[in-house]
């Protein structure tokens, strides 16, 4: 038995069989005699042959899924791949001349060809770099006798999945295919992988070093997605305390869940509007039965992932108007896209730059592509005839590029009005404050948009300049930073001088220990994951604003994180011991 730590990415507790994803067969240098070319040769076409049947298997599953033709067509470049004339004739050639037995010959290969797609900065090329990964990968476990899945989709119903990194598209897979949890040696808290992890409810810890060469697939593993840990290989006595916290844990869930219909109303009968942030339209049914009185943030980019064309006016506009229509009357925040970064669509090609966070992403993108901001906003004017809904800016950045998003709307409009589209050209339009300028100019923008809604996730990385996904500056993420409280207070106040709603939707609004902050800094509406609203509202319904209010003040008069959190996560763990994550067990 083994204990690894990373940090705690999804909370809950998964215990499973894992199946590593994508990992690199052992090969190791063979030279074989002139004599033995011929058999090694053909033992090479045989593994080729092998592996096609065995995509081609899968292929036919999938065929049978009608929802999954992209994926068929992924599985047709794989197999296509293996009669690529690189692989299949370097190969030969290393047999033949250098005389090296077959698996060798392929790997040196497989090098050759990853090292010329490493030199392609294009996040396209990238991706067709780790398909090629895979399917050398299935082959050269071919050729070293028995096979191993390595696709999310195949990985087995209540397994642990295990991998480097993982993608938003990978961790949708990996739900989908009902595995228990994941982890990763990679990764962020914030990253959008983990909020996929967090909206289906499945433990993930990120940034677990070691994981690579310490796991194997077929070995037993408990993911403690709340606390941040793997154990490997846990004895009798490990896997009977984490079964029972688990259970715990349930429990918990079940009795908060009771409240569901009850009010989001403070001791001192103060209303809190609690919302959910939603990537998929089967979340929503889900958010409604939490208690979800509105979608605060639906994150309408999840649907140009996972796919290699774009969706056309209508299918957004379908789309739209069928979140809408489970939403029976509440209110949908439609957030325009937020691609880039690592939200990277098959569809079209994104300049990554040097750094993809600070470059050509959200609505910079949308305004680079206004065929494709158009396109979106008239599906979700045409589907504000259908149910209440708002538009929200991501990444604004200042006054100017809201001007300029707000005139393509104005203009999406016009056009609508002339061609006879019925629409409702008087949806509110809201901008997310997401950078530090947004949040000193909070005032200015509030003054041009109906509402603000403020994304933590970005925000925090952009303040404290430590990238979400990477686990390296992951201990520089610190949401109670004073300068996280004095541009979260900034903001409010922007907000409320101009008379304008706040909201906040970044993952800081559903964690529980930052409950009484964020009432304290005069916060009144609040979205998160589904899964969080239960625990939030069950603190709200226990808290006097008062003693909120306390805490806020006492924080902002301290210096450091480090008192802050001392101090907050103290106060919050004798107050609500059930409710923070801690108090699972
Ligand atoms: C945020 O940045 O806080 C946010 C809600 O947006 P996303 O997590 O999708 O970047
Ligand atoms: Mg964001």
């Amino acid at each position: 038995m083994e204990r690894l730590t990373g940090v705690a990415a999804s909370p809950g507790i998964a215990i499973g069989v894992a199946h590593v994803l994508g990992s690199r067969v052992d090969v190791h240098e063979r030279r074989i005699a002139a004599e033995a070319v011929e058999a090694e040769l053909q033992r090479f076409e045989i593994a080729l042959r092998t592996t096609d049947e065995q995509l081609a298997r899968i292929q036919q599953q999938i065929a049978l899924r009608e929802s999954d033709e992209h994926q068929y067509r992924v599985l047709e470049a794989h197999r296509l791949m293996l009669s690529d004339v690189h692989l299949v004739e370097q190969t030969r050639r290393h047999i033949r001349d250098d005389h090296t037995a077959a698996e060798w010959a392929v790997r040196q290969t497989l090098d050759q060809i990853q090292a010329v797609f490493a030199r392609i900065e294009d996040p396209y090329f990238r991706d067709r770099r780790s398909d090629f990964a895979y399917v050398g990968e299935n082959l050269l476990r071919n050729l070293m006798g028995g096979a191993d899945a390595a696709e999310p989709d195949e990985a087995p119903r209540g397994s642990v999945a295990v991998a480097h990194e993982l993608s938003p598209a990978d961790a949708a897979q990996l739900g989908r295919a009902e595995v228990a949890g994941f982890c990763t040696e990679g990764g962020g808290r914030t990253s959008h992988t983990a909020i996929i992890a967090r909206a289906m409810g499945l433990p993930y810890v990120v940034g677990v070093e070691g994981l690579g060469h310490k796991v194997w697939s077929g070995m037993t593993l408990i993911i403690d997605g709340s606390r941040g840990e793997v154990i490997l290989d846990p004895d009798e006595e490990a896997l009977g305390r984490y079964r029972a916290r688990a259970d715990v844990a349930r429990e918990r869930a079940r009795h908060l869940e009771a409240t569901r219909d009850a009010p989001a109303v403070t001791l001192d009968g103060v209303q809190i509007h609690l919302a959910a942030n939603v990537e998929m339209l089967e979340e929503i049914p889900i958010a409604v039965d939490l208690g979800a009185v509105s979608v605060g943030l639906f994150r309408t980019e999840f649907l140009y992932l996972e796919r290699p064309d774009l969706p056309s006016e209508d299918e957004q506009h379908l789309h739209a108007v069928a979140a809408l229509k489970s939403m029976q009357g509440r209110r949908i925040t439609f957030r325009t896209l937020d691609l880039g970064g690592d939200k990277l669509p098959a569809s079209v090609r994104i300049p990554s730059g040097t750094n993809p966070a600070m470059g050509l992403r959200s609505i910079r993108y949308s305004l680079h592509r206004p065929d494709l901001f158009r396109t979106q906003l008239r599906a979700l004017y045409r589907a504000a005839a259908v149910g209440p809904m708002q538009i929200l800016f991501p990444l604004i950045s200042g006054v100017a590029e809201l001007r300029a998003a707000k005139k393509i709307c104005a203009d999406v409009c016009d056009e609508l009005a002339r061609e006879g589209v019925p629409h409702d050209s008087k949806v509110p339009v809201g901008v997310m404050v997401e950078t530090p300028s947004a949040a000193l100019i909070s005032d200015l923008l509030a003054a041009e948009c109906d509402f603000l809604s403020i994304g933590t996730n970005d925000l925090i990385q952009y303040a404290l300049a430590a990238d979400r996904d990477d686990e390296h500056v992951g201990y520089l993420y610190h949401p109670l930073h004073p300068a996280i409280l004095r541009a979260l207070k900034q903001v409010v106040l922007g907000a409320n001088k101009m008379g304008k709603p706040v909201a906040m939707c970044g993952d800081m609004a559903g964690d529980p220990m930052f409950a009484w902050v964020l009432l304290g800094l005069g916060l009144r509406n609040f979205s998160m994951a589904p899964r969080q609203i239960p625990v939030i509202k069950s603190i709200i319904r226990a808290t006097d604003l008062f003693d909120a209010e306390r805490m806020l003040a006492q924080a902002m008069a301290m210096s450091t994180e480090t008192e802050i959190e001392a101090m907050v996560y103290r106060a919050m763990r004798e107050r609500f011991p059930t409710e923070v994550n801690e108090g699972e067990g």
